[in-house]
């Protein structure tokens, strides 16, 4: 049995005190499904744990169409499925969060847990990075916003400091035209992590591409991006053989890895043919603006 003290700080301030008093032996916990597994597993043995659920405020999701969408770190998995506002201007959002695991997990599991757990095999990294999204990282000293891009650097890695607590993700609005979608190809169980994630968003202007953006998440230490590739698209319509060219560029740039839910060999299949139908769909969808 692990002992270690339980802290339920109210407010931010606190909470950077907690973090302070207890040092890099404190973890902090959101919505506990990783933290809980990693504790039984006995790969974590922290001096304390350092609960965000009684503090107020993180867990608001708010809407301005020139800004885009701001989102607390404690909001969960299904409030991204479920919420009205996410559903009607990011609806590739709330598709994404709604294929995660299940209900239970996604009833518990933080936008803020997901992002700082930075396991490779999860959805919403993916969405997030064809979004441009960014998080806010404050300490008790200051604050920065950092791209979800370079926020997660690799296998369990992210640039967060001892310290910093992520507050909230930012998504800008979606750019004039745009619309996006998130395919995820699972080899297992229903409810297993993605073996290939992939995020398109894609705006066009007169029937021709003005925007592109595609990020594959669960093939690499982090989400992947070929900007060579999108840059192919800008300024033509989106025909088969395009996004037949691009997804090729991906599936010939990208190196995956091998896992229990697929080889290398088999992913970069699997990026070929699932860039290739995502690109197409969000041609296909919509635009949301
Ligand atoms: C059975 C199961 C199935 C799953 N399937 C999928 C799947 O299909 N797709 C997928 O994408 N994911 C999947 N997951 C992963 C799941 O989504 C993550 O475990 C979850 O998002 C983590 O969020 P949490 O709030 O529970 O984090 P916690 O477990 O509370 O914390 C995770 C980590 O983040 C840190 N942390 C949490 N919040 C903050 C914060 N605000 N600031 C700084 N650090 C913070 C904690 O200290 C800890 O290191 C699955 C998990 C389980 C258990």
């Amino acid at each position: 049995m692990i002992d270690f003290d339980w802290i339920e700080p109210t407010t931010i301030p606190d909470t950077f005190k907690a973090m302070a008093d207890y040092g890099e032996d404190a973890r902090l916990i959101a919505g506990g499904t990783w933290v809980t597994l990693v504790l039984k597993q006995g790969l974590l043995m922290p001096s304390a744990l350092i609960s965000l659920r009684r503090v107020p405020g993180l867990d608001q999701i708010a809407y301005d169409p020139a800004d885009g969408l701001t989102v607390g770190a404690l909001v969960t998995h299904r409030m991204m499925e479920t919420h009205p506002l996410v559903r009607q201007y990011y609806p590739m959002l709330a598709e994404t969060f709604g294929v995660v695991a299940n209900v239970r997990i996604r009833n518990q599991a933080t936008v803020g847990g997901c992002l700082c757990d930075a396991d490779y095999a999860s959805d919403p990294p993916a969405t997030l990075t064809a979004l441009g999204a960014s998080v806010r990282l404050q300490s008790a000293t200051g604050e920065r916003r950092v791209l979800v891009h370079d926020f997660i650097t690799g296998h369990y890695e992210t640039i967060i400091k001892p310290g910093e607590l992520l507050t909230a993700i930012h998504i800008p609005a979606l750019p004039t035209g745009g619309r996006g979608i998130y395919g995820k190809y699972r080899t297992r169980s229903h409810e297993d992590r993605p073996c290939v994630g992939v995020a398109v968003v894609l705006a066009t202007a007169d029937g021709a591409c003005s925007h592109l953006s595609v990020v594959i998440g669960a093939v690499a230490s982090r989400p992947q991006r070929v900007p060579a590739a999108e840059r192919l698209a800008l300024g033509k319509p989106i025909t088969e053989a395009l996004a037949r060219q691009i997804a090729d560029a991906y599936a010939d740039a990208i190196d995956p890895l091998d896992d229990l839910r697929g080889s290398g060999w088999y992913r970069r299949q699997m990026i070929r043919v699932l860039v290739r139908r995502a690109t197409l769909q969000a041609r296909d969808r919509s635009a949301t603006q």
